[in-house]
């Protein structure tokens, strides 16, 4: 049996996400920006932040994918869908639901330096330290914690629970 606890509010997830979105809002201003979002997880968080920013912007999506249904992280990164708008001498925000291991954002990272972007950096909601394998930089971070894994607002597990409005830590019990 699964079970939901509630880990962050709805009224607390747009709270700080006002709070990022000022911040990007000041550090890019009078830039351009391309914001990519990494499908599926973040496209809840990336459609509520880019109706804060105040900037001429371009969205995309990429697909990677590491977890399979399981919840541990299968260290196996595979590319599902690639950006259409060219990232040459743009300014690049790579935007995440939430960073683990880390191998998933670093993998991401490392590709979107190859097209040579003017600026790179990495913004994500969640941010889970205790199982990090590799140092990440994260550039604008939503929540930090240790541990637990984390459904709604776009997080899933084995694809369920996307739709709720508020973060539940899931604890599954026999
Ligand atoms: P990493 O490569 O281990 O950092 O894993 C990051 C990816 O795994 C995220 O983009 C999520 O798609 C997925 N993931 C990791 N932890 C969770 C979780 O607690 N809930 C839902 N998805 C997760
Ligand atoms: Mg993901």
């Amino acid at each position: 049996m699964e079970k939901l606890n509630l880990l962050y509010s709805r009224s607390q997830i747009a709270h700080r996400v006002r709070q990022l979105a000022e911040a990007i809002n000041r550090d890019y201003q009078g830039r351009e920006l391309v914001l990519l979002g990494v499908m599926k997880g973040s496209f809840v968080f990336v459609a509520d932040l880019i109706r804060l920013l105040d900037l001429p912007l371009a969205v995309d999506f990429r697909g990677l994918s590491n977890y399979g249904a399981g919840q541990q992280s299968s260290g196996r990164i595979v590319l599902t869908r690639e950006p259409t708008i060219a990232l040459q001498d743009r300014d690049v925000l790579l935007v995440d639901d939430i960073a683990d291991t880390g191998l998933t954002a670093a993998f991401a990272l490392d590709y979107l330096r190859r097209p040579k972007p003017h600026s790179l950096k990495f913004c994500v909601l969640m941010d889970r330290t205790e199982r990090r394998q590799i140092e990440i930089p994260i550039d604008y971070w939503g929540f930090r914690f240790k541990k637990g894994f984390v459904v709604g607002y776009g997080l899933d597990h084995a694809e369920r629970f996307r739709n709720l409005p508020d973060i539940h830590c899931l604890e599954n019990r026999d």
